[in-house]
């Protein structure tokens, strides 16, 4: 089914999941127990990560997503970039993605790779939107970035690009992670003026060790409002009281964010059944 349609009739917010394909040097079974339990829960979909600087044949992307969906009967959602890939690739994952039987896509312009070349064919995610809409097969939806996307000039200039995205056939947008809920707010509220209308998820992060948050943080800029990093601090040497302090933090996010009446949550599971869970079963009853 598509994300549209189960956004339309779900009659409330959504709940989706990010997870990722193995690397390529493990065996792409090695995450099928933690797909299985993941699933279990029963997202309403669950979107598949497409690797940096990926350009299609190495990418695992496809296999999961048709995985899920085929196999463990929770819609997905393909990732996929395109700076680094020609239109012929495009038009060849595509032909794959039909073949499985996915339907829905987030598309993505994708991080320049140091020493790769950009194929210049695509230069932002509204050029891969607007080729795959031409298509006619997939629902499209495209990210968004509540504390403005890194390259960007500002956030009337990022915000001004996103309607572009939109215009070019985004049907949906899913945020990039944060932790103050005040920046998200004001960036639906800039999106609206903008005259963008398509439901935005809000992009959920539990934080679950410190590593992860030094490398999120540092990758996407998020930044940590001092209530979070008092409880980094705190339980900096203690694993599980991190991990647990992590979840409630998350869940505290999101039951204020329902209450706002956002469109829905998109958690970053990190392939971690036990945290998507958690939040989940805390969570699904205020939806
Ligand atoms: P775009 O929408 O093209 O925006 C990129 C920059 O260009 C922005 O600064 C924007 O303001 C500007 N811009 C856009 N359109 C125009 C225009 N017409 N004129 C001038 N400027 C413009 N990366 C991966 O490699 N794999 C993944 O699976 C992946 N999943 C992600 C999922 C989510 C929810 C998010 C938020 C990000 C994800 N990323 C992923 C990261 C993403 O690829 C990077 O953030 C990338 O830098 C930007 O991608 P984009 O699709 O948002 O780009």
């Amino acid at each position: 089914m598509k994300i549209k349609e189960i956004i339309e009739n779900s009659n409330r917010a959504v709940l989706s999941f990010e997870v990722f394909p193995p690397k390529k040097d493990s065996p792409i079974e090695s995450v099928y127990s933690k797909l299985e339990e993941i699933c279990a829960i029963k997202p309403d979909f669950i979107s598949v990560t497409y690797g940096a600087g990926g350009s299609g044949a190495d990418n695992r992307t496809c296999e999961i997503a048709s995985k899920i969906k085929n196999d463990l009967g929770v819609e997905s959602v393909a990732h996929l970039t395109c700076v680094n890939s020609t239109k012929a690739d495009i038009d060849s994952i595509l032909d794959e993605f039909k073949a499985h039987n996915i339907e829905n896509i987030l598309a993505l312009r994708g991080d320049y790779v140091e020493g790769v070349e950009p194929k210049r064919e695509f230069v932002y995610a509204s050029d891969l939107c607007s080729y795959i809409k031409a298509r006619g097969d997939f629902d499209v939806a495209g990210a968004c970035y509540p504390e403005v996307h890194l390259e960007a000039g500002d956030e009337v200039e990022d915000v001004l690009n996103l309607r572009k995205k939109v215009d070019a056939g985004a049907e949906h947008l899913i945020s990039q992670l944060f932790f103050d809920n005040s920046v998200f707010y004001r960036f639906v509220e800039r999106t609206r003026i903008a005259g963008i209308n398509v439901p935005i998820e809000a992009g959920i992060m539990p934080v679950t060790n410190k590593k992860q948050i030094e490398r999120m943080v540092s990758m996407c800029g998020a930044s940590l409002p001092a209530k979070f990093a008092k409880i980094m601090q705190k339980y900096d040497t203690k694993p599980d009281a991190l991990r647990d302090a992590g979840i409630a933090y998350a869940i505290e996010q999101i039951v204020d964010l329902l209450a706002n009446g956002v469109d829905g949550i998109h958690l970053y599971t990190m392939n971690n059944p036990y945290v998507a869970r958690k939040i989940s079963e805390a969570v699904v009853s205020l939806l």
